[in-house]
């Protein structure tokens, strides 16, 4: 039998974690045959309601779940894990100003990064969630030098399945038929969602989105802000943001980081620049990836447009500027 995987969540007492939890001790992330042993990390006030948590996956009797460790000790939370998933961070509430916000994130991010460089098994694969997610997950890399770069993503997989969904909402096509939609850059609202390399699996064989959608307007226009502003409509809609459908996206990313992408088909995820597609290096911004091996490759040759290069550079721009103020908030 394989040895249980220990799965660290931060911030798990909180609205994404307890949609995760269940799916993570279900195998949804890991695979119907990875048992699993839960560390659950939040801060203090929510510890009562991190314990309640804890008593309803006792209660859930998951047979892949071997163990939950439910904890507000950071080093405790970190020992041993293979996955990280950090869902925990300081929320933006009004009248904050984005620096203040960042100087909290910046030193959650921080203290994380050295408890998982020095306690988190070899090869622990690292997903940021919490916003700004690209730059909380530079800010980890910066202060976890000794956990490779490509150890340490950010989510953009829910951005990418957003994208999907819209497609086959607006083709009546089953989402699964529709492929290789690619989220540019930040998990913000400059990002840019791109169906320029997308195809659907038809009768007649693969087709190309755009071919099939024949509206440039609406792909130009309404897809993309509808995709960039979901997560508000979802607030509007719920009163409360989209957890269900964060949750599901961590466990997609981290399963197909692990266990490959199918063949002919690439996902989104915030990595670590090495200059492809003329993004500066250096920044997290999020590419086409395919996985194999435990392994992300960016996707390399797509043609890029005009349209779309403006797009890109835009939210690689923002990405600059909030890393510069990640700093200056450190220093
Ligand atoms: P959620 O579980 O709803 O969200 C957690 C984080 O994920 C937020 O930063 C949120 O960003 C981000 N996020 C990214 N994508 C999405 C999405 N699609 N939908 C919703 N959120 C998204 O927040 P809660 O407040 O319910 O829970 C946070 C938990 O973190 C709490 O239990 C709190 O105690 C804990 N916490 C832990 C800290 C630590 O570990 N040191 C520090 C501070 C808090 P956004 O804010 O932009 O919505």
């Amino acid at each position: 039998a394989k040895q249980p995987v220990r799965v660290l969540v931060t911030g798990a007492a909180g609205q994404i974690g307890y949609a995760l939890v269940p799916m993570i001790a279900r195998g949804v992330m890991l695979g119907p045959d990875q048992p699993v042993i839960l560390h659950m990390l939040d801060i203090p006030p929510a510890a009562e309601a991190l314990n309640g948590v804890k008593m309803e996956l006792i209660d859930a009797a998951f047979p892949l779940l071997k163990g939950v460790v439910a904890t507000t000790d950071v080093v405790e939370a970190c020992t041993g894990v293979g996955v990280a998933v950090m869902v925990g961070g300081f929320p933006r509430k009004e009248g904050m100003e984005r620096k203040d916000v960042m100087t909290k994130n910046v030193s959650i991010y921080k203290s994380q990064a050295s408890a998982l460089e020095k306690h988190a098994a070899a090869n622990c694969k690292v997903l940021v969630v919490a916003n700004p997610a690209n730059t909380n997950a530079l800010i980890l890399k910066e202060f976890a030098p000794s956990i490779p770069e490509k150890n340490i993503s950010c989510l953009t997989r829910l951005d990418h399945n957003r994208a999907l969904g819209q497609i086959s909402e607006r083709l009546k096509v089953q989402v699964c038929d529709v492929k290789n939609a690619i989220i540019w850059g930040n998990h913000s609202s400059s990002q840019y969602p791109d169906v320029n390399h997308a195809t659907v699996k038809t009768p007649s064989g693969e087709k190309p989105v755009r071919e099939l959608v024949k509206d440039d307007a609406w792909l130009n226009g309404e897809f993309i802000s509808t995709v960039q502003q979901r997560g508000a409509a979802i607030i509007k809609a719920r009163k409360l943001s989209s957890a269900l459908s964060a949750a599901s996206a961590a466990c997609d990313h981290i399963r197909d980081w692990v266990l490959g992408t199918p063949e002919g088909t690439w996902v989104s995820m915030g990595v670590y620049s090495d200059g492809s597609y003329n993004v500066p290096a250096g920044l997290i911004y999020s590419f086409p990836v395919t996985c194999r091996n435990g392994e992300w490759t960016i996707v390399q040759g797509l043609p890029i447009d005009e349209f779309s290069r403006k797009k890109m550079d835009a939210t690689a721009e923002e990405l600059s500027e909030e890393k510069a103020l990640a700093y200056s908030c450190l220093s």
